[in-house]
This record gives structure tokens, C-alpha cells and sequence, in this order.
């Protein structure tokens, strides 16, 4: 039974009510539990745990301390292209916007990666569209070149097959990330109107797909302002919770992109504050002290600088969201906006005098 299957069982909507209706007992159980279960979770992402923020953001950096030590890993999305035949109705890259639509070739992509390794980085994020042009012909003439400048290779790309995954892995893949963007199947319908993306399945079995191949990190997530961020966060701690039972040999990493403006005009119909958000981080610290967390430039200086020290694995910084932002072609069209626009310099500096040591790479520790 894959976690699709499982899920059937699960209903989104009591999740909701059950994760409201928890009381102060529930959060003091839960901050007591030696392993949290889900209902723990849900416990501590309720609104009434916001009390507790102080107790959960001290214990959430006690773990993360413990192990993962003062490291904060620098990593950088590259762009390959803005092709999608997808029409997601809060992204600046769906097939409904007009635009000029880019594909870096090999050449390109090589010219980018050279200036990805001036500014120090070697743990790349490939990110692309998803469409048939930019699929696996595509991966076997580019991932090559990236790998070549990369000690840590990873990938938030279309979904695709097992052993896709398995040729990925061999020509130097080492994590990918798909994300959920949401486990309530209304809004997960709403917002994917048209292409492959509407195939809810097959997305949510991407993770198992993944674990089969083998591959060495594997990152899961929500998109936060979709449906009601509690429930599916409380979705995002089973899937997680399956995976671990399931597909141990793999890592997990999560992300936690909150809606920003897009072209096209977008509004999140459930939008999360950072206070929300901190909470949300600080849950699941707690519920599952092995998760690897990143956070990207999506979010403000300020609110970076705040959440990194308590449960922050990896940053990125100085990105550009468009292809061949680095060096080939400034001036296309984001897929988000950057809140943070501090230099990657700037940034692992400010992290150095907070006493985290900051890693480019296996060989390049520090500020
Ligand atoms: S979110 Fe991804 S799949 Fe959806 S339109 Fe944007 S690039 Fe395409």
C-alpha cells in the first residue's frame, strides 16, 4: 500500500478540527514525549502551543545542536530553464504566463556553473520546469556538466520514474526534492488545473519511487498558503513517518516555501505569518530530530537570521531564480521574488560570528 493509499484514510478535514481543538495538556504531553507521534505533532502546531514557542524554539536547538553540531551548509539553486507545461495557478513559470521561455544549453549551463564556483558554492540545486523538452534527454546532456562542479548534486525537478531515479543516481544525482505542495485534494486540484501535475498519485508516490532508486537524500514538503497549513503539515508528519518505516536508507530534507508574490497575480488564500512559520519549524525539529531542514531567500533577512541558529541545516544565498541568472541572461522573469538579497559572503559572515561554522564544501569550512 503506498502512502497515496494510506492517505485515503486519513481525513484532511478531522486532522484540522483535531489539531484546533488541542489544549494545553495535549502541548505539555507532547513537549514531555521521549518520541513524539503524529498526534504529538499536531499538538504542538496547534494554536495553542503559540504559548510554548519559547520552551519549543529552546528544545528544537538543543536537538538540532546535538545532531547536527554548529554547521550550516551554503547551497545554490541553478535554473536550467523555465519550461512547464504545467499551469500551477500561484507559479510565475506556468504555461498560462506569456513570456519568453529559456533552455540553457550544455554550453550555457557550463558557463553558469564556472560562475556558481567563483562565489564558492559546491552544493547545487538543478531546478527546472517541468516539461517533456527539459526531461531525461535533456538530464543526460546537462547533469554531467553540473556534476563536474558539484560535490553534492541536487535536484528539484518533474517527477519521474524509478529508474529514471536510477540513471539520475548514476550520472551523479545525489538528492531530489518534490514537493507535495499540498495533501488536500480540493486545493491540490484546484491549483493544478492542467498537464502531468494533475496526477495527485503519482506525485505523492514520488518519495517511493525515490527510496527504490536508492537515492541518498530525498526532500519532501508543502507549498505553506494553500489549504490550512496545519493539516497539512499534519499530512507532510505522516508521509514522513511512512517513509521512515518504509524507506530508512534515505535521508529526508524539508523545505517550507511560503507563497510570495508571482506573476500573475496570485494571492495565498491561506497565508502563514513568520511566527506561524517558526512554529511550524520548531514541531517538526522536535517531532523528527534526523529531518534535515533548508530555507531559502523566499524569506527576509531578519527571519532568516532568527530561525537558522534554532533548526536550520542549509541556506541559500545571492540566488537568482531564473535561468542563467549568474552569468549568461540577467533578465528574464523570476519564478519568485527574493526577500533576502544579502551576498552569500555577507550572509555566512553573519552566521561565522554567531559561532556556526559555515560549509561550501567538503575541503572549505568557515567564513
Ligand atoms: S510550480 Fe513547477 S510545475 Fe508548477 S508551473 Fe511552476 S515550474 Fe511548472
Amino acid at each position: 500500500m503506498s502512502f497515496y493509499d494510506e492517505l485515503q484514510l486519513i481525513d484532511f478535514d478531522e486532522w484540522s478540527r483535531a489539531v484546533l481543538a488541542a489544549g494545553r495538556k495535549d502541548v505539555i504531553s507532547a513537549l514531555n514525549a521521549r518520541r513524539r507521534t503524529v498526534n504529538d505533532f499536531a499538538a504542538l502546531i496547534s494554536p495553542a502551543a503559540a504559548e510554548f514557542l519559547p520552551q519549543m524554539t529552546r528544545e528544537a536547538e538543543r536537538l538540532t545542536r546535538e545532531r547536527f553540531g554548529q554547521t550550516i551548509n551554503m547551497y545554490l539553486p541553478l535554473y536550467l530553464n523555465n519550461i512547464c507545461s504545467n499551469c500551477c495557478k500561484y507559479c510565475g513559470f506556468s504555461a498560462s504566463n506569456h513570456f519568453r521561455r529559456r533552455i540553457l544549453n550544455a554550453a550555457e549551463v557550463e558557463q553558469e556553473c564556472r560562475a556558481i564556483q567563483k562565489l564558492g558554492y559546491e552544493t547545487i540545486l538543478v531546478v527546472t520546469g517541468e516539461s517533456a523538452r527539459g526531461g531525461m534527454d535533456y538530464f543526460r546532456e546537462v547533469i554531467p556538466v553540473v556534476k563536474k562542479y558539484a560535490s553534492y548534486l541536487m535536484m528539484e525537478v518533474q517527477p519521474l520514474d524509478a529508474d529514471d531515479y536510477r540513471e539520475l543516481r548514476e550520472l551523479g544525482a545525489d538528492c531530489v526534492c518534490v514537493y507535495q505542495e499540498t495533501y488536500n485534494e480540493p486545493a491540490y486540484r484546484d491549483n493544478h488545473p492542467h498537464g502531468k501535475k494533475k496526477d495527485m498519485r503519482y506525485r505523492m508516490e514520488t518519495p517511493e519511487r525515490l527510496g527504490k532508486a536508492g537515492m541518498d537524500k530525498i526532500g519532501m514538503g508543502i507549498l505553506l498558503g494553500l489549504a490550512d497549513f496545519r493539516a497539512d503539515a499534519c499530512m507532510l508528519a505522516h508521509h514522513i513517518a511512512y517513509m521512515r518505516k518504509h524507506y530508512w536508507r534515505s535521508r529526508l530534507s524539508l523545505s517550507f516555501p511560503r507563497l510570495r508574490p508571482a506573476e500573475g497575480g496570485f494571492t495565498p488564500p491561506h497565508p502563514v505569518s513568520e511566527k506561524e512559520l517558526i512554529q511550524y519549524i520548531c514541531a517538526f525539529r522536535l517531532f523528527d530530530p534526523e529531518l534535515e531542514i533548508s530555507i531559502s531567500t523566499r524569506e527576509s533577512a531578519g527571519f532568516r537570521d532568527a530561525v537558522v541558529p534554532i533548526a536550520i541545516n542549509s541556506i541559500s544565498a545571492g540566488s537568482s531564480t531564473q535561468p542563467g541568472g549568474y552569468a549568461v541572461d540577467k533578465h528574464d522573469l523570476p519564478q519568485f521574488v527574493i526577500n533576502d538579497d544579502r551576498s552569500a559572503d555577507e550572509i555566512a559572515d553573519h552566521f561565522r560570528k554567531l559561532g556556526l561554522d559555515v560549509i561550501w564544501h567538503t575541503s572549505r569550512i568557515g567564513g
